[in-house]
């Protein structure tokens, strides 16, 4: 049947692995780096060899096909010597597409991907279908085509997993909204991000959809350039008179589809935020393209509840509530975050940072911010930024959670809010984003 080989032995990796095995092929599986011990133990259950600390060309470059990680850059040498000699490079959601039958509605987009994905599955599960969710959330795509029946899949696809994309073909696609986030995988070229999360529609047919944020500059420059074949369902916060879509109008967000049009009360929805008007209307829409009925929408919008992480509220200590947004790692999650709050901020940002130009963010610190306590090794770019509006003597440096958390409690009065949301990656002083949010969370309960 030919030779498979899989390369990185992740999440993703070890799930097209199995899947591969169980279709029959010739597998085997190379990691540079470590593979953990819960994936060695699926490889060696499935009789799969593998090999960690190195890739092998030997044994690599004699594959018919390769599956390649999504956290492997396509500069990589292997890659680069693979495509040399016309090996066919493909990712684990073009692999797992092949072998699953089931409707898929796909989402990606720079912000909202996870809340969008969580949303859209909460309502498929309320509606009683047999869904399963899977991509860049939870358990890979592959192995649970692999090793599950479901007949809906929702998946969450980053753009470097849509870059070996080529046949995988979604029923609704969605892009959430593209910002500048990761443009160190793109040549720094916005241009090559943009296309990448656009292959998402590649191939999209009459029957299908495509869900997208209408007030997005860049999407709709995208969609300028290109023809779609499918259903168009815009949403949008600014526009009142999309013939098809969602759209805010006196406090209601309006769908419709096809002959169809209906009504949710913005106050009804359990997520907070303006961002989160964006990610309800477009997982109100994929629910409308999948034939859900309004009330089963409007009772999943509300009792929805918040994801780890994404402006999670943690406990409220001395009238003071923390708010845990960990996994805001760019300017533009950070600044719808600070945009919904109503109460005086004591905001926890810094970290790595990714190029960001926090020149956006000036009008909302100016507005909302008494304190910043910057919790990242080198924060001098925040100071710049935001010295001359919140003064000196209210930007701390602190170096860990508990520290900066402590901070907090000193510098906030009853009714603020302490926000934990970065802008910045998480590599300088935790493992990631989940661990920071974690440690955030464990500080604020110590107090
Ligand atoms: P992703 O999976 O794309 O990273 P998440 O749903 O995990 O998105 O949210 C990441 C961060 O972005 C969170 O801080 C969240 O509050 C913020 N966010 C969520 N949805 C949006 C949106 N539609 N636009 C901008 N920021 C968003």
């Amino acid at each position: 049947m030919g030779r498979i080989v899989v390369l990185g032995g992740g999440e993703s990796g070890t799930g097209a692995a199995v899947l591969a095995k169980v279709k029959g092929y010739e597998v085997f599986l190379s990691d540079k780096g470590e593979i953990g011990q819960e994936y060695m133990e699926i490889l060696r259950k499935w009789d799969i060899p593998f090999e960690q600390g190195r890739h092998s060309e030997e044994l690599i470059l004699g594959a018919d096909e390769v599956v390649k990680s999504p956290g492997i850059p396509s500069s990589a040498p292997m890659v680069r010597a693979l495509k040399a000699q016309g090996t066919p490079i493909i990712s684990e959601i073009e692999f797992a597409g092949r072998y699953d039958t089931a409707r898929k509605i796909c989402v990606t987009g720079s912000n909202g991907k996870t809340t969008t994905t969580s949303l859209i599955y909460y309502l498929l599960q309320q509606a009683g279908l047999n869904v399963g969710l899977g991509g860049n959330i939870g358990k890979s795509y592959a192995y649970q085509v692999a090793t599950e029946h479901f007949d809906y899949y929702v998946l969450e696809i980053s753009s470097f997993q849509l870059d070996n994309v080529y046949d995988f073909r979604p029923d609704i696609a969605i892009i959430t909204n593209i910002t500048p986030d990761h443009l160190d995988r793109y040549d720094h070229n916005m241009e090559n991000y943009v296309k990448a999360k656009f292959r998402i529609t590649r191939n999209l047919r009459p029957e299908d959809c495509f869900i997208f944020d209408s007030d997005d500059a860049i999407t709709i420059a995208q969609l300028s350039r290109i023809v779609l074949q499918c259903k168009m369902l815009p949403f949008s916060q600014q526009k009142e008179d999309l013939d098809q879509g969602a759209y805010v109008k006196d406090g209601r967000i309006v769908l419709k589809y096809e002959k169809d049009e209906s009504e949710i009360y913005l106050d009804e929805l359990a997520l907070g935020g303006r961002h989160n008007i964006y990610n309800s209307m477009a997982a109100a829409l994929a629910a409308k393209a999948m034939d859900i009925d309004d009330e089963t929408i409007r009772a999943a919008l509300r009792s929805f509840k918040a994801i780890e992480h994404r402006l999670e509220p943690v406990l409220s200590v001395g009238g003071v509530l923390y708010v845990n947004d960990s996994k805001a790692t760019n300017v533009d999650a950070a600044w719808y975050a600070l945009e919904c709050q109503t109460r005086p901020v004591v905001w926890i940002a810094g970290g790595t940072d990714k190029g960001n130009d926090y020149s956006v963010l000036a009008p909302l610190v100016k507005e909302k911010v008494k304190a910043i306590v910057c919790l990242g090794v080198d924060n001098r770019k925040l100071h710049e930024a935001f010295e001359g509006i919140v003064g000196s003597e209210n930007i701390i440096d602190t170096l860990s959670a508990e520290e900066a958390v402590k901070e907090c409690s000193r510098r906030a009065v009853p009714g603020d809010v302490v926000l934990l949301s970065p802008c910045c990656a998480s590599f300088d002083l935790f493992t990631c984003y989940e661990d920071r949010g974690d440690k955030f969370k464990a500080a604020v309960r110590a107090l």
